[in-house]
């Protein structure tokens, strides 16, 4: 493997340090989770002291995972560090923890758009899930890939292609993969942890928001919303809503889905998935958010309506804007 010039410099960085913080984004996904403890374990099999902080809990489904339960929560790094390992984040107030900035901060991120925050940034777009950099991460450290660590970079890989769906798979991430398996990962039982171990309040509340959702004019855009009363009718809460997002795309018409997320009055989280060329990315980022081509998110203020309207504005330029090849 040829090691990038970024690579060794956090190489060197973590060889020349010993109390490491690492942290991630707020509302922690499956690739935050992964990358943040791959590297937790990896750093701890170097003999560091290594201390995992996240403004939010993990998905229920993840708790199943090594070490999660133990990740603290809180919206402060107190404490001396050495170093703050910011994995996921296109900025530093992604993260929800304030104090981080006090430290050497090391970056380590595949979103579009990174600031470059870091006094170390180490950035890679083409990168499936951020744990794709772990990964090498733990090559060039010379470290063994134990079965947690392995375990932690597919958990990571898996949820972030949405189960092998998105444009961003390359074959460097099936050749991961395989190295992932050969070193003890039961890809059988990460699926069914991850995707198979839900409440039957979450499944009831994808039925209430599958029951109420629209489609546009054009038939390829599902609109789905969820506030706290639909939610409380059906029995689950907003912690259920993970994945939702994803099924109306199995619809072969469906080209494109928008969530609206009630958080307060007149303001909502929203989240955007899309197949194929379609980049939601570049809308998400005109209203304040991020993510990916595929998949991305912002949080917006407005009349419930009137937002709508603009987003499938937005998703139809986006699904138009496509080369015709592409389409
Ligand atoms: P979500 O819809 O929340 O699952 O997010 C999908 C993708 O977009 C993930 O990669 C997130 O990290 C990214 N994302 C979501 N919301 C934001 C935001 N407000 N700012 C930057 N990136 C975001
Ligand atoms: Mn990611």
């Amino acid at each position: 493997m040829t090691t990038s010039p970024d690579l060794q410099h956090i190489v060197d960085a973590i060889r020349t340090r010993q109390r490491f913080v690492i942290s991630s984004h707020s509302r922690p996904d499956g690739d935050s989770i992964g990358s943040q403890l791959a590297a937790a374990y990896a750093l701890r099999a170097l003999g560091k002291e290594v201390t995992v902080i996240n403004a939010d809990p993990a998905p229920p489904p993840l708790l199943q995972f090594p070490g999660v339960p133990d990740i603290m929560i809180g919206d402060r790094a107190d404490g001396d560090f050495d170093a703050a390992i910011i994995m996921e984040c296109g900025d530093l107030a992604r993260t929800g923890v304030a104090g981080l900035e006090r430290f050497f901060v090391i970056n380590i991120d595949h979103h579009p758009g990174n600031t470059a925050y870091g006094q170390l940034n180490w950035f890679d777009a083409g990168a499936a899930a951020c744990a794709e950099l772990v990964f090498d991460l733990v090559r060039a450290l010379k470290l063994p890939l134990t079965r947690d660590i392995a375990t932690h970079i597919y958990l990571a890989i898996l949820t972030d292609t949405g189960s092998f769906h998105f444009s961003s798979i390359s074959p460097r991430t099936f050749d991961i993969c395989r190295q992932l398996l050969e070193a003890g990962v039961d890809p059988v039982q990460v699926a069914r942890d991850v995707y198979d171990s839900n409440n039957m309040g979450r499944l009831k509340l994808f039925g209430a928001v599958l029951s109420a959702m629209q489609i546009d004019p054009t038939g390829r855009i599902a609109i789905v919303y969820l506030d706290n009363e639909m939610a409380r009718k059906a029995g689950g809460t907003y912690d259920d809503t993970e994945g939702i997002i994803n099924l109306p795309l199995t619809v072969k018409e469906i080209q494109a889905v928008v969530f609206f997320k009630k958080t307060e009055d007149n303001q909502y989280r929203v989240s955007m998935r899309s197949k194929g060329d379609i980049d939601i990315g570049s809308i998400a980022k005109e209203f304040g958010g991020g993510g990916h081509k595929n998949a991305a998110g912002c949080t917006v203020t407005g009349p419930i309506n009137a937002l709508q309207k603009t987003f499938i504005e937005k998703i139809e330029e986006a699904i138009d804007g496509r080369p015709a090849h592409r389409r």
